[in-house]
């Protein structure tokens, strides 16, 4: 086979790389970076070692069954197909259509997401459906949905980023998570105006070092009242950019009044950040802004502000504090989200969340269910409606619903209060795992069907600055290792599916591109071929003759009136918060030589080198607190569950607060389930715990 163009398989940067076969290697292929605007020729580690994982000696190749002495067994494509559909069949008698469920992927291409939400609606009949990207992405998704009218989580280039005199990042570790991006600060750097927002001093937020910018190290839990207060100061030193207000926002005057209750000093106290540092913060974005004749400024969110129960509001205030410097929408300045998953994007976007049908339209609205249905060739009446965000499905697992699908995803590991969520999936009657390696999900599975990955497989995923990216096959699959688009082609036959399903990547995208035309997601002039001429299509593409839209926003925003909708909003408490036999916070993140639950990137062995497991990183003094030295056994216990991992000491995080990795089984059954009331996404980012040594 040829060497091909094609893209990381891990984050939302997508880094270009081209692959090169070796039939005669150790690895059956080389990897090289290629230069593209987002990573300019650079890889991480991650995207360097992503070979490995294509020959992994644990590689599922055959499809399993587990037999009536509970062990799971090699069985025939036939046999395997044939258990689930017959499961099916009979839950569907039992309990009804709904009692079958399904839990996608952010890293899903385009192709199979919008096919598996098409065969949770056409062939399951299930209102069922969400995925792992609700935990991720979801309360950003729904900030961006009420202010602009749209979620795309960059909308601009992520090299616009350089010329800006200012890039406010809140709760978001790129050094470590996707260093290429770094490259982009790096101007911002040299002019000072790197703003990081962090409970911990993360490679990021010391990149603020030696006049790079600042690094604010608020009580975890608290962004949104950091941001309340930044705005609050913007106010009464007069730094608002008043005629961008006036002209391209409403709902100004309640946001205005709503933060008159943050003055610094109670920011201070509440955030413990000096007030010094907030009012120099709020300075530094409002010199970088245009109104003030700066070069532009950013303002962009990741997990570490967005994965609370009040985390759409801690976006809708990050937003806010955006408007109120008149940056969105506006060319060198703005808000976005940096998405975390490979296809964090696209797998948002076509129909895997309950409440949604390609192209960001909704399952509830009588003329998106028409549309969707005529692409489809069904009737809008047989389309189900809206079901339960990613926490509730899995909650309801064992109970109505019997029958779980499961998608590039690994909740064992990843979901919060995974020993519940692990005792839920147990009780199902049948649980169904497609994956590319014995997750720890998969080997709880009744069912488990092997799929084709990354760089066997052809497809599209849109990266993190909404741009549509070419995936291309360079290797064939191991024999035996089937396309979801395949499988679930054959089981919706099985189910008798009233129409059959696309099997082949380019024209299931043609397929996407018809279903999405005309909603806010539309891909309508988007193919395989204008990709492989080698195109740069941001969506929306809403013809095959137009160029793609990188900077959606410039002349109005999508909501009805075309305006920035600002909405007040209120600081609240985590919903586990700090008790006496739960005194500290616990925080946790991603480190650079792991990726998500760590299914792929803990089969790497340089990545195990670099990252070999769990760790508790604390505080020097908290140490000293709890008798232990570095390298120590000590016991992480919340109301959920406990963890025993190796102490490490660190003067970079708060005394009050712990941060573990979450790439390895265990340290999830400590965080809360507690979702937040708009998004549904859950609590991951903060919840209360003891430590002690072990
Ligand atoms: S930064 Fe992300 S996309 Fe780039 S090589 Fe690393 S994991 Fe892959």
């Amino acid at each position: 086979m040829p060497a091909v163009d094609t893209h990381c398989p891990y984050c939302a940067l997508q880094c270009a790389m081209r692959l090169t076969p070796t039939p005669d290697g150790p690895l059956p292929l080389e990897v090289a970076p290629r230069d593209f605007p987002t990573n300019r020729g650079g890889l991480c580690q991650k995207g360097w070692t992503s070979a490995e994982v294509l020959a992994v000696p644990d590689r599922l190749t055959e499809p399993l069954v587990r037999d009536a002495d509970g062990e799971l067994r090699p069985a025939t494509w036939d046999q395997a197909l044939a258990t689930v559909a017959q499961a099916v069949r009979r839950t569907w008698t039992s309990y009804g259509k709904d009692a079958v469920a399904v839990f996608g992927g952010g890293g899903l291409t385009n192709e199979k997401a919008y096919t598996l939400g098409k065969f949770a609606r056409v062939a399951l009949g299930t209102r069922m459906v969400d995925y792992n990207g609700r935990f991720c992405m979801s309360s950003a998704a729904a900030a961006g949905n009420r202010a602009f009218g749209l979620d795309r989580g960059l909308p601009f280039p992520l090299a616009d980023l350089a010329e800006a005199d200012a890039v406010l990042l809140l709760g978001s570790n790129v050094a470590d998570t996707m260093p290429p991006l770094v490259q982009h600060l790096g101007p911002v750097r040299e002019r000072g105006g790197l703003l990081v927002v962090d409970p911990r001093r993360s490679a990021t937020a010391a990149l603020t070092g030696d006049g790079g910018g600042l690094h604010l190290q608020p009580v975890p839990g608290t962004d949104l009242v950091l941001l309340l207060g930044l705005l609050h100061v913007l106010v009464a030193d007069d730094l608002v950019d008043n005629d961008y207000l006036a002209g391209r926002t409403t709902g100004w005057d309640a946001v205005r009044g709503s933060v008159a209750e943050w003055w610094p000093a109670r920011v201070a106290d509440t955030t413990g950040v000096p007030e010094r540092a907030l009012r120099q913060a709020a300075r530094l974005l409002a010199d970088a802004a245009p109104a003030r004749g700066g070069a532009g400024a950013y303002v962009l969110t990741g997990r570490g502000a967005e994965q609370h129960t009040h985390g759409t509001d801690t976006v809708s205030a990050a937003i806010n504090l955006a408007l109120a410097l008149g940056l969105p929408g506006r060319d060198g300045s703005g808000y976005g989200c940096l998405t975390g998953q490979g296809n964090g994007q696209g797998g948002r976007e076509h129909g895997q969340k309950a409440d949604q049908l390609p192209g960001y339209r909704s399952i509830e609205d009588p003329d998106d269910r028409a549309h969707v249905a005529a692409v489809w060739g069904v009737t809008p009446q047989s389309l189900p409606g809206k079901g339960v965000a990613a926490v509730e499905l899995l909650r309801r697992c064992g109970r109505d619903v019997r029958v779980l699908l499961v998608h590039g995803s690994n909740p064992v590991v990843s979901a919060p209060d995974a020993r519940a969520v692990t005792d839920q999936l147990r009780a199902l009657d049948l649980l169904v795992v497609c994956d590319v390696v014995p997750s720890e999900t998969a080997l709880i599975a009744d069912v488990v069907l092997p799929v084709t990955q990354w760089a066997e497989e052809e497809g599209t995923t849109t990266s993190l600055e909404g741009r549509v990216l070419r995936r291309r096959k360079a290797v064939d699959p191991p024999s035996g290792v089937r396309s979801e688009l395949d499988l679930l082609a054959d089981l919706a036959a099985l189910l008798g599916a009233p129409v059959p399903f696309e099997r082949d990547p380019a024209r299931v995208l043609d397929e996407l591109a018809r279903a999405s035309a005309g909603g806010r997601a539309d891909y309508a002039g988007v193919s395989h071929q204008r990709l492989d001429a080698d195109e740069a299509l941001h969506w929306p593409v809403p013809a095959t003759d137009h160029p793609g839209t990188p900077r959606p926003f410039l002349d109005r925003f999508a909501t009805a009136d075309g305006r920035a909708a600002m909405v007040p909003v209120r600081a609240g408490r985590p919903a586990d918060d700090l008790r006496p036999d739960a005194p500290l916070f616990l925080v946790t993140g991603r480190l650079l030589a792991q990726y998500q639950s760590g299914a792929q990137t803990r089969r790497v062995a340089a990545l195990r080198r670099s990252a070999p497991g769990p760790f508790v990183e604390l505080h020097p003094r908290l140490a000293a607190r709890v008798g232990v030295e570095d390298g120590d056994p000590v016991t992480v216990r919340s109301a959920r569950g406990e963890v025993v991992a190796p102490a490490r000491l660190s003067r970079s995080i708060r005394p009050d607060t712990v941060f573990m990795p979450f790439h390895w089984p265990g340290v999830n059954e400590l965080t809360n389930d507690a979702t937040d009331p708009v998004s549904g996404m859950p609590e991951f980012k903060v919840c209360a715990v003891e430590v002690v040594s072990a």
